[in-house]
């Protein structure tokens, strides 16, 4: 299958910026003088967990909903999403008059179903494992008009996306390397036009869960590789393959990708709440945990890092890092 619309460009991050100026959160970039001394590295870590909605999410919902016509914005969008996605559609829907309607399982967590009917979202269940969610989302936007936004491949999405790269690079200046998390891609693409157009040394890794590297595998052979579910807390990256826009983009402009296990988030997660006062999810640690996994090479470096969100339960949270 090919690409319908072009592949998005530096100039299309750059127009996204443009859109979400005074709309999305200018979050801040954070640094920690024990992670510095534990990596030798300076370490610049932009926190998507301080975002709207709780993720860099929002920033491509709201740019692909900001580029559609009138028509389309009367029809309404639709998304298929149990996560940070659904969200952030549903939060830039209202901002834009838009209706929305998110397609959930029916047994989502009850925090995460509030929070899009918070947000003014329709919500239609679904049992996760009798229905097909991409059939059903297909049949409903078809029978509503409405517009489909996927979470990752889409170029506006993916545009959306590379303004916290960009905003990390006009506030850290150049970087040595930059870590970001991978699921399906999206944000990862469009970090790599944000570094490729203004720090082009700049080193790129996307870091994975290590029970599915499914990114790593597709990068060497050079195609997207497809993988059953995988079994990890990283529940954001519980992706089984890479959407085709951000695989044009990363197969040719990313270094590598790696994995960590499970339990290297939870260390993440641990540090970032007790020494930064930061909650992230575990999705949102797994760059840090790739950049801490590559300290041993990163020493006199000035080191990116996108901590990607933090939409957690706060009993799932202590559960978590609970110790033991
Ligand atoms: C969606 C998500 C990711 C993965 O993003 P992709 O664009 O699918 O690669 C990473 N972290 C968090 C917190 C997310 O919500």
């Amino acid at each position: 299958m090919t690409c319908v619309r072009p592949v998005p460009t530096f100039a299309d991050v750059e127009a996204a910026a443009r859109t979400l100026a005074g709309i999305a959160h200018r979050t801040p970039v954070a640094t920690s003088a024990t992670l510095d001394r534990r990596t030798g590295a300076r370490l610049f870590l932009k926190c998507e967990n301080l975002q709207r909605a709780g993720a860099f999410k929002f920033r491509g919902a709201f740019t692909a909903l900001s580029r559609l016509d009138p028509q389309q914005r009367r029809a309404g969008v639709l998304t298929y999403s149990s996560g940070n996605h659904a969200q952030a559609v549903a939060l830039a829907a209202r901002e834009l008059g838009i209706p929305a309607t998110i397609v959930m399982p029916t047994d989502a967590p009850e925090s995460k179903v509030a929070a899009t009917r918070g947000y003014g979202a329709e919500i239609v269940g679904y049992d996760r494992y009798t229905v097909d969610r991409e059939a059903l989302g297909a049949e409903l936007a078809r029978d509503r008009g409405a517009t489909l936004i996927p979470p990752y491949d889409h170029p506006d999405v993916i545009a959306g996306q590379g303004t916290a790269t960009l905003e990390l690079l006009d506030e850290a200046g150049e970087l040595d390397a930059l870590f970001v998390c991978l699921g399906g891609g999206g944000l990862l693409a469009g970090a790599t036009l944000a570094v490729r157009a203004r720090s082009p040394r700049t080193r790129i890794y996307g870091v994975e869960p290590a029970a599915g590297d499914d990114g790593k595998r597709s990068l060497r052979a050079g195609e997207i590789v497809r993988i059953d579910v995988p079994r990890t807390i990283a529940d954001g990256a519980q992706t089984q393959h890479l959407g085709r826009y951000p695989f044009a983009i990363i197969r040719d402009g990313v270094d590598d990708i790696l994995t960590v296990p499970d339990d290297a988030l939870i260390d993440c997660m641990r540090f970032f709440a007790a020494r930064m006062k930061l909650v992230v999810e575990p999705t949102g640690c797994l760059a840090m945990a790739g950049a801490l996994a590559q300290a041993g090479d990163l020493a006199g470096q000035r080191v990116g890092v996108i901590v990607s969100g933090g939409n957690i339960d706060l009993d799932r949270f202590a559960r978590l890092i609970a110790p033991g």
